[in-house]
């Protein structure tokens, strides 16, 4: 291998390490994004049948107050009924009481059917309840993790920066400059091995055989025609 080149690969895995930790750092906002998203979906649906509940209560005590004055109108017609002498009048008071008694009699049924759908708005939000109780657990526990996940990476950061510097360090300048340029441009390994014996494993494409024999040689840089990646022979590793 060329001279140099394996103190370049522990640089690199350190570099890629590197690299991995920024990216999961600059992922976390968005992560804890993700998760108050969610959280927050899950509240205002509990929000929205809380509202729903609040207004089948509402609708119960408009019925209610509706069946008490027609309770009322009833007994206001039977005691004219009691009162009354002439016949076409007692005759009038028997038909309104008949229609009210009827008009009741729809009111009843639709305050059963409420007090079903307020039931069954009841238990929806019962479940409602319990998920968002779990929702906000987890949310917790994710973004625990998500910020323990920030304090490692940083520590690691840290200790990771001061290797990268005094691999650079003891690094041949010129071999080293062309590998920062690389790695800058594709972000991901820039020297890696042959595979297969015929091509680069950056882009998987075929090396001509005289790369492929400068790489086998040892004595000097092989480069893929493809990807411009560094490329040594796997073997010739120490
Ligand atoms: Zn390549």
């Amino acid at each position: 291998m060329v001279e140099g080149l394996s103190h370049l690969l522990i640089l690199q895995d350190r570099d890629l390490r590197l690299l991995r930790i920024e990216r999961e750092l600059a992922a976390a906002p968005q992560e804890e994004a993700q998760i108050a998203a969610r959280l927050k979906q899950q509240l205002t649906r509990y929000e929205q049948l809380k509202t729903n509940a609040r207004q089948l209560e509402a609708d119960r005590k408009q019925l209610e107050l509706e069946a008490s004055t027609k309770q009322s109108l009833l007994e206001r017609y039977r005691n004219q009924q009691m009162q009354t002498k002439k016949n076409d009048e007692y005759q009038a008071l028997t038909n309104e009481i008949e229609r009210t008694g009827r008009e009741i009699s729809e009111i009843e049924d639709r305050q059963l059917e409420l007090m079903e759908r307020q039931e069954a708005a009841a238990r929806e939000l019962e479940a409602e309840k319990a998920l968002v109780e779990s929702a906000e657990k987890q949310a917790a526990l994710r973004r625990a993790d998500v910020q323990k996940k920030i304090a490692a990476f940083t520590t690691d950061l840290a200790g990771l920066k001061q290797e990268i510097a005094a691999l650079e360090a003891a690094a041949a300048p010129l071999l080293l400059s062309r590998y920062r340029r690389l790695l800058a441009s594709k972000k991901d390994a820039v020297i890696v091995p042959i595979t297969g014996e015929t091509s680069c494993s950056g882009c998987h494409m075929k090396l001509t055989q005289q790369t492929i024999l400068t790489a086998r040689g040892g004595h000097e840089l092989a480069s893929c025609e493809n990807c411009g990646r560094i490329v040594y022979w796997p073997g010739s590793i120490v």
